[in-house]
């Protein structure tokens, strides 16, 4: 009678699909069959084994699943909050429990006495004894869903109930056996993955729910992680191939005069990871291909002077170096030290968006006709009237927010130049890759020699007090302090008012320090003011915004006092408190906060940027770890990159390995098969 269900069925051939719930679920970006197959379960809930409800004393605080009948159902209005309440008890032969749903009202009209409700929630032990709120709950009426299934959760979709949605999926899954794998066996063998119609057969219907399953670990999920990965670094790969980057024409050498400056400019010897590193650099620099290279390491581990190096040798092989910071004051800091290291060896200018016109002028015509051989500035130095005459090498500082785009406009100022970008935000391997996929990575894990250990507390509020006279013993022994607000500077409407009114406060406490203010409001000629006399010694606390996140660099000052830290990410935090702990006194980090002092708590335990960066992904998401302004990081339906970052770098070898074998455009035609099978994601809310 009707046609075989196949991938590419239309909705609404499947049964029980009218053109309501085609449109439905049309409105969702499910279309056909194949659709459906690639929406997932968020959840699942084993109905075979209900928790008896006589056994909920010991589930308390963990999510339960019920099954029972309604004794008693009705709407009730709070008399704590004065919120609408609707309330049902429900037992199962062992005992009784009661359900609480809020501002729900029309759930009179939904649930009444003698329904059979499949329960899922988390029981909670409150003012009247046990209660559910808010579960989740379907109603059965025994026969239809065996009361012996494992069932799979689905996100919602108006207008399609919950149960109508499962049978509806259960009809697409007939589709299954005509499902053309794009993953050619060979492949899933290299990638260690199970096929794909078992894999969408197990996760639609799955017949045990094991540890690994309920994680989204299972054989069958992992199968989609890999597929997802996989085509992600294939795409990244291709792309790579396929882009236009032209060879390098500059041939770099490095010849023992060059060696000699270098040594006698350094300040220090170098660390073994910072020599490890410079090598890698200099390979790419003597390399016919561009570089593209992400110089990680922790705040602090000098990564400036590796890249400083890096910049003589590009300048004494005659091409120009650029370097891009992301605020004014760090570009100035990086100037005034390169000046202070090269001395007038090396022609140095500065390039601000508060430049002077004159000063623009002579910016430009130097660049232009290679006399600037060095560049420090912000992103102003990506205007297009800024031409070189030979870029031959852009780094990029603390820049994690670096994207394709600006990657492009250094390029097109330059034979290709080679690209090192710095980061002291450690970002995991598996997300440099996640957001950049062709880059190469160096990282110095390794602190200079004599650094001071960071000593970190978390300060209620009311102990604030103790913490300025704390404070105050400090400066009597010199040390100086920085004293952070929580004022975002990229906001767009800057409230400096918990600054200004803290910096009152500070300068009333103690009139007989010297005390500055920053922000990133302030003009150029202010902010390079108040750092100069920090950094001179002239102001013993400095009370300032985020602007001293990044790069700033005073040797004397050993105590960082952080304001409402709870507001801050763990990497922010990690930050700032890498601003102090770099002369040699003895440091301290003091968080102040009343909230979250857990987290804060985990925080002062360690002094490992990796591991901060960790945890703020997997506490924030990647999404928020990388700043909204990140928008091209990749999704996944399981995958984690942070989690699975194994698994992301075998997809990598995979990915290079086919690309290598099969040629940039056959690998594309994989890449397109392998999402095409998944068009239209329906992603859960
Ligand atoms: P970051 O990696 O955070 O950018 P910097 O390059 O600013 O770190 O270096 C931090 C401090 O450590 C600077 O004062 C720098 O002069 C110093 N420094 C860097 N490398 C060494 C080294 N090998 N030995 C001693 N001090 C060093
Ligand atoms: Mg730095």
């Amino acid at each position: 009678m009707t046609a075989a269900i196949t991938p590419d069925t239309p909705v609404q051939f499947l049964p029980s699909v009218g053109p309501g719930r085609s449109k439905a679920l049309a409105a969702a970006g499910i279309e056909t069959a194949g659709d459906l197959l690639w929406f997932f379960p968020f959840r699942y809930e084993d109905r075979r084994h209900p928790t008896r409800i006589a056994d909920l004393g010991r589930n308390v605080d963990s999510p339960v699943v019920l099954r029972g009948r309604v004794v008693s159902a009705g709407a009730k209005v709070s008399p704590v909050k004065r919120m609408r309440l609707f309330e049902a008890l429900i037992e199962d032969g062992t005992g009784a429990v009661r359900l609480v749903w809020f501002n729900q009202p029309y759930l009179s009209d939904q649930i009444e006495r003698g329904d059979n409700l499949a329960i899922y929630g988390t029981p909670r032990l409150g003012r009247n004894g046990l209660q559910i709120e808010s579960p989740d709950w379907e109603k059965f009426d025994g026969a239809e869903e065996d009361a012996g299934a494992i069932v799979a959760i689905y996100s919602k979709i108006t207008n399609v109930p919950p149960k109508a949605l499962r049978q509806i999926v259960a009809a697409a899954l007939q589709a299954i056996p005509s499902i053309d794998d794009p993953l050619p066996a060979e492949l899933r063998k290299r990638l260690g993955v199970i096929g794909l119609a078992e894999s969408l057969e197990a996760i639609h219907r799955p017949q045990e729910l094991t540890a690994d399953f309920a994680r989204f670990r299972s054989p069958a999920h992992l199968r989609i992680i890999m597929q997802e990965f996989f085509v992600f670094q294939l795409a990244l790969r291709v792309r790579r191939a396929t882009e236009e980057i032209k060879e390098k024409t500059r041939r770099i050498a490095i010849g023992d005069e060059l060696r000699a400056e270098v040594k006698q400019v350094l300040p220090f010897r170098l660390t073994g990871a910072q020599k490890r590193v410079l090598k890698e650099i200099a390979d790419d620099l003597r390399a016919t291909k561009p570089m593209y290279r992400l110089l990680q390491g922790d705040v602090g581990s000098g990564k400036t002077i590796v890249a400083l190096i890096a910049a003589m040798i590009m300048i004494r092989n005659g091409h120009q170096v650029a370097l891009l910071a992301p605020t004014e004051i760090l570009a100035e800091q990086h100037f005034q030290r390169i000046r202070q290291l090269l001395d007038h060896s090396v022609v140095t200018a500065k390039a601000t968006g508060s430049m002077a016109a004159g000063e623009r002028r002579t910016l430009i015509a130097g660049l232009r006709d290679g006399y600037i051989q060095l560049v420090v500035g912000t992103h102003a130095l990506l205007e297009d009237r800024i031409v070189f005459k030979s870029l031959g090498l852009a780094i990029v500082d603390e820049q994690h927010r670096f994207g394709v785009e600006q990657r492009q406009k250094l390029f097109a100022k330059g034979d290709t130049p080679d690209i090192l970008v710095m980061t002291a935000t450690p970002i995991p391997r598996s997300l440099a890759l996640a957001m950049y996929g062709d880059l190469e990575l160096s990282i110095i894990d390794e602190l200079p020699p004599g650094r001071q250990e960071i000593k970190t507390a978390v300060r209620a509020s009311s102990q604030l007090d103790r913490a300025w006279k704390f404070v105050d013993e400090q400066i009597d022994d010199g040390a100086q302090v920085y004293a952070v607000y929580p004022i975002i500077e990229e906001s767009e409407k800057l409230n400096l008012k918990p600054l200004t009114a803290g910096f009152d406060a500070i300068e009333k406490r103690f009139p007989n320090r010297r005390i500055g203010m920053l922000h990133g409001r302030m003009s150029a000629t202010e902010k390079e003011d108040v750092m100069q006399r920090f950094k001179a010694g002239q102001l013993d606390i400095l009370v300032s915004t985020t602007v001293i996140e990044v790069g700033i660099d005073v040797p004397n000052a050993s105590i960082m006092l952080i304001m409402d830290a709870h507001r801050f990410g763990l990497s922010q935090l990690h930050q700032l408190r890498g601003r102090v702990g770099r002369g040699t006194r003895a440091s301290y980090c003091i968080l102040v906060s009343d909230d979250e002092k857990d987290r804060l708590a985990v925080f002062a335990r360690t002094r490992d940027g990796f591991e901060v960066a960790e945890r703020d992904l997997e506490i924030r998401g990647p999404g928020e770890f990388l700043g909204t302004r990140q928008s091209g990081v990749a999704r996944f339906r399981f995958g984690n990159i942070l989690r699975d970052h194994d698994l992301m770098d075998k997809a990598r070898d995979v990915a290079i390995e086919v690309l290598d074998k099969e040629g940039p455009v056959r690998a594309e035609e994989l890449a397109r098969k392998i999402l095409g099978v998944r068009l239209p994601a329906a992603t859960r809310d």
